[in-house]
């Protein structure tokens, strides 16, 4: 059994991680864990921006890290935890300008500042980009402060779980994808930064690697999940592949139109038009399609081609070859044809604004995590922020846990967690099982898919919370057909499953609880948002027998909660 022992294990190699693990390295011996090399995290994909009120534009003068708050909460739908917001955005500008100084290339002004473009549901053009390849720049930048700050990294590292004993962390446990050996990691300190879960679902813009399943060693290992039902649907990815067109394209003045060649916006936001928040513009495109006004295959248009080939082409220029290479259409002469997929993923593991859960040592940051203040429905250019700001936040917690509470991580723990995992993993490859685990991924997808989609309603919920158990029932019978242990991406897939049917099923569950609707959660039943009942966060506790909900308050300092119009 391999051992290595660190004062904090960092796991995932994305923004909010390499933000954490460059923040405890100023006092402490740092490991990042990562299932791929860290500049291939998806971080890297993001196109658009990171929100700032740095005042930069014309339009922005009167910008405020106020305004950016009460924008962030509105846009929430009021679920956001509004202290958390607030510090979010106060300390945006000193963020940005930190990634600046550290090497970032962002466009700029013609004054030499940094370029800002609108986004939806800000009232002044407040995201700072890269053109539109802003996660690009900025992962590289940390990761260049990752070699400079020797921080040590283990790649090609899949973690299984993560150790606990009586409410206090010691480590965890992860598979060598290359050998295929399990590893044991011991430390006081477990910071999970392993990014969203989009690929629960079979229609999303994140990468493969997006399964969830870092959020899910978490929530088993003591940590509390927390509004879970609350998934994002981005209204532009590429209809067939769901390949994600930024938010930038409507910030820099994209039409949505349907066969009619109506910009139907008008009908539902009428005065933000296209660049309203990402949950109506989502259920505006998906009811025109479901009013029959969409293209044959389900799909409506993104118009780029009044924007001319200059500006296409100096600021959306990864637009543009994603649309060629994945479309078949060039945007300077042709609408792309566009459909919501699944996005973002706001629920997450629930920690207070220094990153730490309810398990000490144990600490959450970046789209794994659930601050809150995202709420029921993100802004575009909020989450690199929140990856920045919280995994920078919870790199700081490390250092003062570790100074005041001087924990020790008990080895035994973790090389007790080694032999249940070494059974778990012999089971796959050599067990009694028959279940094939492409079959109960599918179904879990699907389902979700169809059923806990944009609009939702109580039989189908009921009908997913149903599929979705028996699938967690069928999960320990399953057998992989390849027993050799080096880079077996059968036995990988096989164990991320668990934490995917995990997840799913708080996602499920809560949206079935929740009767109102609000932001991304969308009841045809329960169509109104209900302030009296509702105004809470759902948390789920893990058992073996499915998760258990609970309501938390919600956090409301200043803006008090009013219906939203756009
Ligand atoms: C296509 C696209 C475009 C986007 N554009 C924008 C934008 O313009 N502006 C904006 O604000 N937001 C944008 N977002 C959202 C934003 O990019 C992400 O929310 C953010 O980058 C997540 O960063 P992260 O560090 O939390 O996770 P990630 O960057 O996803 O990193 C997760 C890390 O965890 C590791 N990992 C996962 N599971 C395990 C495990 N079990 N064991 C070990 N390692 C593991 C992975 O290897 C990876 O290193 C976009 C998202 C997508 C999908």
């Amino acid at each position: 059994m391999q051992v290595y022992e660190h004062e904090v294990l960092v796991v995932g190699s994305g923004l909010a991680g390499l933000r954490a693990a460059r923040e405890a390295a100023e006092k402490h011996d740092v490991a990042v864990i990562s299932r791929v090399h860290p500049v291939r995290s998806h971080s890297i994909s993001a196109q658009g921006g990171i929100n700032a009120s740095l005042k930069n534009h014309a339009e922005g003068k009167d910008d405020s890290w106020e305004k950016h708050a009460f924008d962030t909460i509105k846009g929430s739908d009021y679920l956001a935890d509004q202290d958390a917001a607030m510090i979010m955005a106060q300390d945006a500008p000193a963020c940005v300008y930190e990634m600046e100084h550290w090497g970032t290339l962002f466009s700029r002004l013609p004054d030499g500042k940094i370029a800002q473009r609108p986004f939806g549901g800000a009232g002044f053009p407040r995201t700072c980009y890269a053109a539109d390849r802003t996660g690009h720049h900025l992962l590289h930048t940390l990761y260049e402060q990752s070699v400079k700050h020797q921080i040590n990294v283990y790649e090609e590292r899949l973690v299984t779980n993560i150790a606990t004993d009586n409410n206090l962390c010691h480590g965890l446990v992860a598979l060598n994808m290359i050998t295929g050996e399990l590893e044991v990691y011991a430390a006081p300190v477990v910071i999970v930064a392993t990014g969203g879960a989009g690929q629960i679902y079979s229609n999303s813009t994140n990468a493969l690697i997006n399964t969830g399943s870092g959020t899910a060693t978490a929530y088993r290992a003591g940590a509390q999940l927390e509004d879970m039902e609350f998934i994002q649907f981005h209204p532009t990815s590429l209809y067939g592949t769901n390949i994600l067109i930024s938010e930038a394209a409507r910030g820099e003045g994209g039409y949505l139109l349907n066969k009619n060649g109506e910009r139907f916006m008008k009908k539902y936001t009428p005065q933000a038009m296209e660049l309203g928040p990402r949950d109506i513009v989502a259920r505006s495109i998906q009811t025109e399609i479901d009013e029959g006004r969409g293209f044959p295959g389900d799909y409506v248009h993104l118009d780029l081609t009044h924007l001319g080939k200059e500006k296409i082409m100096e600021l959306l220029p990864g637009i543009r070859i994603l649309a060629m290479d994945f479309a078949g259409v060039d945007p300077i002469h042709e609408p792309i044809p566009i459909q919501p997929g699944q996005h973002y993923t706001m629920g997450g593991i629930a920690t207070n604004v220094d990153g730490h859960t309810r398990v000490k040592g144990l600490l959450a940051a970046g789209e794994a995590a659930c601050v809150s203040v995202h709420g029921a429905n993100r802004l575009g250019g909020n989450s690199l922020l929140d990856t920045l700001v919280f995994g920078k936040r919870a790199g700081r917690e490390a250092i003062n846990y570790l100074s005041k509470e001087k924990p020790r991580p008990d080895r035994k723990v973790v090389e007790g967690l080694w032999e249940k995992e070494e059974s778990r993993l012999k089971n796959f490859l050599t067990g009694e099982g028959s279940e094939d685990y492409r079959e109960l991924r599918d179904k879990m997808k699907q389902t979700l898919t169809e059923k806990v989609g944009i609009f939702r309603q109580e039989n189908e919920l009921k009908e997913a919370v149903e599929i979705l158990a028996d699938l967690r029932r069928r999960y320990p019978s399953v057998k992989i057909k390849n027993s050799c242990r080096q880079y077996n991406l059968e036995l990988i897939n096989a164990l991320e499953l668990e934490g995917m049917l995990n997840l799913a099923e708080t996602v499920a569950l809560g949206a079935l609880g929740r009767n109102e609707s609000r932001g991304s959660h969308s009841r045809l039943d329960f169509p109104k948002r209900d302030d009296e009942k509702w105004l809470v966060h759902t948390m789920a506790d893990y058992t073996k027998e499915g998760p258990k909900l609970s309501d938390k308050e919600v956090t409301i300092t200043k803006f008090t909660p009013q219906e939203r119009k756009y």
